[in-house]
């Protein structure tokens, strides 16, 4: 797992301007709200994921090699979901899925984006530590891989620390902390 800590902008990557669409990335978008419309995955976070990560197992090779490593797309299709804290996450399907349906992917770049952030809103979960060097956002919780242990970090600047703080500069690999070890932590129960 090689998660990029800070997401790149999306937003702009999207709009509705058909001409801009192309055929490929329309098809797969297509495709993809239709299969969330299909299981009625708005009404259950976990149930929206789990359709939108086995739509992507099943197309990860239609994006280039560069938009499936720069967006973790393998990575994310490989998570075990059920190891990880949905509920206790930002993300709402509903809401998602009306932004879904309104903004049309302009590329299949743009589509690895928008996947992507719908995966890390779900799966991540936001702290109540306010990020030391922008203060523009709370840090979300992530783990080491290697280590295991807990590190926060900042989608707005890249910022990454450790629990106590402490700059994490080894960056090496992450990946979203298993509700498991949150509980350890003692962190879903009484505040992050
Ligand atoms: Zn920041």
């Amino acid at each position: 797992m090689s998660l990029k800590l800070k997401r790149a902008t999306s937003s702009s990557l999207f709009h509705s301007d058909e001409e801009s669409v192309t055929k490929k990335a329309h098809q797969l978008y297509q495709a993809f709200v239709a299969s969330l419309e299909r299981c009625e995955a708005t009404k259950d976070e976990r149930v929206f994921l789990q359709i939108v990560q086995g739509w992507l197992k099943d197309n990860v090779s239609a994006f280039e090699p560069d938009e499936r490593r720069i967006y973790a797309l393998d990575d994310f299709s490989s998570l075990a979901l059920e190891e990880l804290p949905i509920e206790y996450s930002d993300l709402n399907a509903a809401e998602e899925f009306e932004r879904l349906r309104d903004a049309s992917p302009s590329s299949l770049e743009g589509l690895a984006a928008r996947i992507r952030d719908i995966l890390w809103a779900g799966l991540v979960i936001r702290s109540r530590k306010r990020c030391p060097r922008c203060n523009e956002d709370d840090l979300k919780v992530l783990q080491e891989t290697s280590s295991s242990q807990l590190v926060y970090t900042c989608d707005m600047c890249g910022w990454a620390q450790l629990r106590d703080g402490t700059e994490w500069s080894c960056r090496g690999e992450v990946a979203p902390a298993p509700t498991a070890m949150l509980r350890r932590h003692g962190l879903l129960s009484r505040g992050i």
